[in-house]
């Protein structure tokens, strides 16, 4: 049942899209790729249980998160699902993880002898975690690799499904750190045998640009959601991707402001001339954040300039024209021929892509197409 709500402010998230961005993947990748969807962070902002549900059924075979909690949130909407977990978990959670199905990852050797002692009933399933030069989480010795295998493969209580790591720089076309940390990775797998484990080392800069060297599997996370992992990837994409989010309001106040006056906080901004405003009911407490001032959102298909300080709930913009109350705004997306894309907004922040829709607070309710 969906929650009905009274502000005309809401994210439209298109499932079409992120079925098209997986399915392309997997058609890209041949029949030998397999995708785990990457759905932390609440599916990056665009609705956990809603993407997951839609990556799954375009062909994804496990969801990943960061942590517990998320994944826990994922089961209580009633996804059944693998769900690697790829953050460091508490060995104390362990029965708990068990218990809900989850696959943990082994971050350290340490870990894992750990999380072992903390198996009551059933088995736990383990992928082990390399650092081949992320820096962030994993094992980075051969010599523990290999007894972590060996304990994985052993002990009773431990299912060892899968074994991967994470590159730093794939979105980066002019680096060769991720060629470095591929063949670490290969050094690192020498005399284990992978069969029947998931091995994966590309995120979605990785599987776009190497689709020969991604293992066996692909995480996908940001072009699931139809957003290039980097401006200079944009440029030799392998196919198009579609942006799943768009974001939109509606005007809730029209007014004349007179020469000299000045609108929102610390009344930083002046009418030259006689101009008309609108109010939007969105504002940093939304994600759409104060830095976001000056920036410009599309009315009635034409790009309007935001005026003045955004405040917690609301921003003002400067209209043409008069316009009715009522009138639809997108901040982020089309209207006619107009498009304000994610990354234009990523670049007014002077962030990346990934932090948008991350940033979108709850508080915005997601609409699915
Ligand atoms: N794998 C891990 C361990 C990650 O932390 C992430 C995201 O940050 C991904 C995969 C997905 O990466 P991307 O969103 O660049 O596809």
């Amino acid at each position: 049942q969906e929650q009905p709500f009274y502000r005309d402010t809401w994210a439209e998230i298109d499932l079409d899209a992120i079925e098209y961005n997986v399915k392309s993947m997997i058609r890209h990748l041949g029949p030998d790729g397999r995708v785990i969807a990457v759905v932390k962070a609440n599916a990056y902002g665009h609705g956990d249980a809603e993407v997951a549900e839609t990556a799954l059924q375009a062909g994804a075979e496990m969801l990943a998160v960061a942590f517990v909690d998320e994944a826990v949130a994922l089961r209580q909407k009633g996804v059944e699902a693998p769900i690697l977990v790829l953050g460091a978990s508490r060995p104390e959670d362990v029965q708990f993880c068990i218990d809900s199905k989850l696959t943990l990852t082994a971050v350290s050797l340490e870990w894992l002898m750990e999380a072992e002692k903390h198996v009551r009933n059933g088995t736990m399933d383990v992928h082990i975690k390399v650092d081949t030069g992320m820096g962030r989480l994993g094992l980075t010795e051969k010599e523990e690799l290999d007894e972590a295998v060996e304990l994985a493969r052993k002990s009773e209580v431990l299912q060892f499904r899968g074994i991967y790591t994470h590159f730093a720089a794939a979105d980066e076309p002019e680096s060769d750190y991720t060629d470095r940390q591929f063949e670490r990775f290969r050094q690192m797998l020498a005399g284990i045998d992978c069969s029947g484990l998931m091995v994966h080392c590309a995120n979605s800069a990785a599987g776009l640009r190497f689709k020969d060297k991604i293992f066996n599997t692909v995480r996908l996370g940001i072009s699931m959601y139809g957003l290039s992992p980097s401006s200079e990837l944009k440029k030799s994409l392998p196919y198009e991707l579609k942006e799943a989010m768009s974001l939109h309001t509606k005007i809730v106040h029209v007014k004349k402001l007179a020469k000299g006056e000045s609108v929102s906080y610390g009344a930083v901004y002046t009418a030259d001339e006689e101009e008309w405003v609108g109010t939007l009911p969105v504002g940093y407490a939304d994600g759409w954040i104060r830095r976001l001032k000056d920036s410009e959102v599309i009315a009635e298909g034409k790009r309007v300039p935001i005026i003045g300080r955004i405040c917690m709930d609301q921003c003002m913009i400067r209209l043409p024209e008069r316009m009715e109350t009522g009138t639809k705004v997108t901040l982020i997306g089309s209207q006619s021929e107009e498009s304000i894309t994610m990354d234009e907004v990523a670049e007014r922040l002077d962030t990346i892509n990934y932090e948008v829709p991350c940033i979108l607070s709850s508080r915005v309710p997601r609409m699915f197409l």
